[in-house]
């Protein structure tokens, strides 16, 4: 138990891991308002990795959870998909009829690939 606990203090950084295509990475931040980022507002709840290399934003975006089944995705067009929400790809094909003609048209044309 003591070592456990020595552990966390350490630089135990949780990992973010897409539940489709399993890519995985630790994250600094999750939210909207990455704290190391200046005055920028994400437009979803998201997992972020601090990246000095970026320099407007300093961070990347690696994914987010969906909406419909919360489970956590990358932002691959093969996991996910962002209209007005985050939505996972099985959950789109799901519910395609409540999403307009143009998400229809990529899904059923990445179906066919
Ligand atoms: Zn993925
Ligand atoms: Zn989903």
């Amino acid at each position: 138990m003591a070592e456990n606990a020595d552990l966390d203090k350490n630089e135990k950084k949780n990992v973010f891991v897409c539940s489709k295509c399993g890519f995985s990475v630790p994250y600094d931040y999750f939210g909207r308002k990455p704290p190391f980022s200046k005055a920028f507002v994400l437009m979803e709840e998201a997992y972020v990795m601090k990246d000095p290399f970026t320099e407007e934003r300093g961070f990347i975006t690696l994914g987010s959870s969906c909406s419909i089944c919360k489970s956590v995705v990358c932002l691959s067009q093969n996991c996910s998909l962002f209209y007005t929400k985050r939505f996972c790809v099985p959950c789109v094909k799901k519910n395609l009829k409540e999403f307009p003609a143009e998400i229809i048209e990529e899904m059923t044309r990445k179906s066919k690939e």
